[in-house]
């Protein structure tokens, strides 16, 4: 192993994404330009005209119900549209999205009653006695009253006494039933969300892909999932904290999957089971094997000692953009793991090695605690046989004065100077950074990484929570 000695930063050349958008600007791009298609279809078709301040409420309302059925496939893990394919970005813009939408129709019956309300207040109090209690807005009110408790409970997910199954169930259901109401309300009611009998035909086309999507993902391709069984055939503890699992297929059914990528693992034996988990897979090419690292953190991953070989069990995917594919075109690869994340690096390194890869490859990888650290030998052995490939471990908790300690292990966190002390060869700006972990250290190393030039576009990752 070595310990990067180099201290100076690297000089930048050209990139090899000159032109190159952040993957993530592109994303947003894409997004924007299906949402507003609604709006462009209302103008088509000739907004009613009350003022300005009524038809811009009209057109931030169309938008705000776009987004809203956006939210559908963004957390729909459809792995065969781009846009959605992201699953990380797109369950990260659902859960911000979410918020803004839940915030925007909450205001929804005060910011179209607000001019009234700017006139007299009487006529404003009549009003909202009007909407609350006539049985036409009764699918508005009831859609209104569900959001704002449904958008609370995401909000605050982390302090409910309810398990992650539970809360994901309730979601589910809860927003399919604000979907109809919603889409009842806005094609029977007022001049805010309906034009004309045509345009109504937009929010039942929008309200039914998000409905087939539901059941397609709960319906239909449990069904599916469950002509490709699994079977576990090795449970280890493999130290204090982590797990080796793997799993082989019992039907000639495999998975194609690449190097980098994860899937949901059910091990309840109902592929209809809400109770699945992302994992990275980390081996597997033989024999169709596939293998997780699990550390142990929560419910689930602190009773894997209950696997037992043989135990039927399904996968859904394989998902994810951390794939080789994204290195193809870089000099040079830096691999940065913290804890768990070491799952998709080890899998992306064992395919460079086996590919004999000739580019410069670090692997920079943090744990709490030495005894944390999974396949040590293994990178040890992968320094030695392959062509210029280096790592670098880091433990938060290390004896300094420990003299037996092993030279190549670094005391604290992964940091800018031991990132930069990495970069040796001045044509960083051409290589692919490759990050996973906790939330919490992808957002610093991405700091770090922009501070010393590296570019968005150059920087891939996966966080280990949604
Ligand atoms: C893309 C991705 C890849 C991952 N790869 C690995 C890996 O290779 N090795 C590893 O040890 N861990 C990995 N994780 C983390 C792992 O999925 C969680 O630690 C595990 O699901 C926690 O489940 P639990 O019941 O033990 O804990 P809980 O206490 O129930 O959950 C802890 C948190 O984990 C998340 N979580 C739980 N269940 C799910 C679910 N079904 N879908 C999405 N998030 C969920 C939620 O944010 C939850 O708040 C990965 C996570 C993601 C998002």
């Amino acid at each position: 192993m070595t310990t990067p000695t180099a201290t100076k930063s690297p000089i930048h050349k050209a990139s090899i994404y000159p032109l190159q958008l952040p993957k993530t600007t592109k994303l947003a791009v894409a997004y924007l330009s299906i949402v507003i298609v609604p709006v462009v279809i209302a103008q088509l078709l000739g907004m009613q005209i009350e003022g300005i301040y009524t038809s811009i409420l009209s057109a931030v309302n169309l938008l705000a119900m776009s987004v809203f059925f956006m939210q559908f496939p963004l957390a729909g893990r459809i792995k065969q549209l781009p846009l959605f394919a992201n699953i990380d970005w797109g369950i990260t813009r659902h859960k911000q999205l979410g918020q803004y939408v839940g915030l925007f129709f909450f205001l929804h019956p005060i910011l179209i009653l607000l001019p009234k309300a700017m006139m007299s207040f009487d006529d404003f109090s009549v009003s909202l006695i009007s909407a609350i209690t006539s049985p036409h807005l009764l699918t508005g009110l009831l859609a209104w009253v569900t959001m704002a408790v449904w958008v609370l409970m995401s909000v605050f997910k982390d302090k409910l006494n309810i398990n992650y199954e539970t809360w994901r169930f309730l979601h589910v259901i809860g927003f399919s039933i604000i979907a109809t109401l919603a889409t009842l309300h806005i094609t029977t009611v007022g001049s805010h969300g309906q034009y004309n009998q045509q345009f109504n035909v937009t929010w039942w086309l929008l309200y039914a892909v998000s409905m087939t999507l539901i059941v397609y993902n709960y319906g239909i391709k449990p069904r599916l999932i469950k002509q490709r069984p699994y079977a576990i055939s090795h449970v280890e503890k493999i130290n204090e904290s982590d797990w080796q699992v793997n799993i082989a297929p019992t039907t000639s059914n495999t998975l194609a999957y690449q190097p980098g990528q994860f899937v949901w693992l059910n091990t309840t034996g109902n592929p209809y089971s809400f109770e699945q988990h992302p994992f990275s897979i980390v081996t597997g090419a033989e024999q169709g094997q596939l293998g997780f690292i699990i550390r142990a953190l929560g419910d689930f991953t602190s009773s894997l000692d209950q696997l037992t070989a043989g135990q039927t069990v399904f996968v859904d995917g394989p998902y994810g953009c951390m794939t080789l594919d994204q290195s193809q075109l870089a000099s040079g690869i830096t691999l940065i793991a913290g804890g768990a994340g070491i799952a998709p690096m080890l899998s992306l390194l064992r395919q460079l090695a086996a590919q004999h890869d000739p580019r410069p490859i670090w692997l920079l990888y943090a744990n709490r605690t030495q005894a944390r650290m999974v396949y040590v030998d293994e990178l040890v052995e992968l320094e030695k046989t392959m062509i210029d490939f280096k790592v670098q471990l880091i433990c938060e908790q290390l004896n300094v004065h420990d003299d037996s300690l092993p030279s190549y292990l670094v005391p604290g966190l992964i940091n800018q100077t031991l990132i930069n002390a990495t970069m040796t060869t001045g044509k960083e700006s051409q290589w692919t950074f490759y990050l996973c972990g906790p939330k919490g250290m992808i957002a610093a190393t991405t700091t770090h990484l922009h501070t010393l030039g590296i570019t968005q576009p150059q920087i891939h990752f996966e966080q280990l929570a949604f």
